[in-house]
């Protein structure tokens, strides 16, 4: 086993969204002369991803934004707006932007080395982690920050389901899009293979990026999306005709199962360490906030410990009722949308989701679903965690 001679300080196991972007916010202040090292698969070129989010202010990656929104379309049978999103904006970042971005800056690092292999196992030594690679590389540290799961998600104790999707971006030769406003969901496609809504965010007059997206626990195969794309866009998207630029396919987990945060010196980070809105699927802006805060922990006090809190706790108390009603069919997701667009201003639905809401701003969320389902979901999930509390004293 060749053992590599150098510990580093950190070490990212996993350069995906994640690690690459721990690995910048470290880079950014006091801790730029740390030794770091970041491991993955393969190097990261092609677009396999896009990232959408909202946000108020400008973040630390706008100059990557390639398009900005700041309407949003809202269709389902029984209701449908065109939604003012001040003061947010709908932005969206390409993944082979993101990647390009960060491997230049990533070059520029002066104690940051990047490794390209499977990661097998790590642990934590006394004071050290070490990591593992298939080909017998080991690499030492003093901490690790970890974007792959430590352990499967309990499906059977904790709401699980999967937001999957596939999408197309497709250019039409007549003008066929309005860029200034995208759609947020349509609700208003056949639901008989699960609750389902299309995406579309217009690039330009010529082509929008439209995908299909299901809140369920039975995935498809890719020609099965595709069929149902070339079904629906002449109906709800355009009629003009259109050839197809570039697809992306994904699933992403939609779940309250409590993501381990940590594992001796190995903390977990993005989807693998509960970065991800369970309610919602967003992860791309939650993570940065998250991130921002553990490298400014680091910096401060120079170890992760104590751990900052993801989000105030009565977030997940939403997400797990909201994943409740879902989950049981109690109300389709479509309904459930209609209504909090419905009775509110569409800037508190989404400060609400993105978990800054003031306590009063939750009422009013509350107040503005049906009382029955959510009654009984949010007591259930009370009960739930006050148990599963008082079993871990
Ligand atoms: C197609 C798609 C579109 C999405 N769109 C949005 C969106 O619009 N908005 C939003 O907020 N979120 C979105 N998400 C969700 C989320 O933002 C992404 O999944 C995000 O990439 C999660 O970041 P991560 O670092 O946790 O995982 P990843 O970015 O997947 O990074 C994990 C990394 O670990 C590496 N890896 C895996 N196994 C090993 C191993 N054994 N050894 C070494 N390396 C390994 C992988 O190669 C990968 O680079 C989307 C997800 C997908 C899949």
């Amino acid at each position: 086993m060749r053992d590599m001679e150098q510990t580093y300080d950190f070490i990212l196991i996993g350069g995906g969204l994640a690690g690459q972007s721990l690995a910048w916010q470290l880079l950014q202040g006091p801790l730029r002369g740390s030794r770091i090292a970041l491991i993955d698969l393969a190097p990261k070129s092609s677009n396999d991803r896009t990232w959408c989010f909202w946000e108020k202010d400008p973040g630390p990656f706008d100059h990557l934004v390639c398009r900005r929104w700041n309407r949003l379309q809202f269709l389902s049978p029984s209701f449908s707006k065109s939604l003012d999103i001040s003061p947010y904006t709908y932005k969206m970042i390409r993944g082979a932007d993101f990647y390009q971005f960060m491997e230049t800056e990533l070059a520029g690092a002066p104690r940051l080395d990047r490794f390209y292999g499977r990661v097998k196992k790590w642990e934590t030594l006394a004071d050290q982690v070490l990591v593992t690679l298939e080909d017998g590389r080991q690499i030492r540290g003093s901490w690790g920050f970890s974007s792959l799961q430590a352990r499967p998600v309990d499906k059977e104790r904790y709401h699980y389901l999967d937001q999957h999707f596939k999408g197309w971006v497709i250019r039409t030769d007549t003008p066929a899009f309005d860029p200034s406003a995208a759609t947020f969901m349509d609700f208003r496609v056949p639901q008989d293979k699960g609750v389902s809504f299309l995406y579309a965010l217009p690039l330009d007059a010529h082509r929008a990026l439209v995908e299909i997206t299901f809140f369920s626990n039975r995935l498809f195969t890719s020609e099965e999306y595709d069929e149902m794309l070339r079904a629906l866009i002449p109906e709800f998207v355009t009629p003009a005709q259109y050839v197809i630029e570039h697809e992306e396919i994904g699933a992403i987990p939609m779940t309250d199962f409590p993501f381990p945060r940590s594992e001796g010196r190995v903390i977990f980070i993005g989807t693998a360490g509960g970065h991800t809105k369970p309610s919602s699927g967003y992860t791309f802006w939650r993570l940065q906030k998250n991130l921002i805060k553990l490298a400014n922990q680091l910096e401060r006090t120079g170890s992760p410990f104590p751990l900052p809190r993801i989000a105030p706790a009565r977030f997940g108390l939403f997400d797990s009722t909201l994943l409740n009603v879902l989950d049981s069919g109690a109300l389709s997701a479509g309904d459930l949308f209609a209504d909090l667009f419905r009775h509110n201003p569409p800037a508190r639905v989404l400060r609400f989701l993105n978990e800054e809401t003031s306590w009063l701003e939750d009422l009013r969320i509350m107040g503005s679903v049906p009382t029955y389902p959510f009654l009984k979901a949010f007591l259930a999930e009370l009960a739930r965690i006050t148990g599963a509390n008082r079993e871990s004293v």
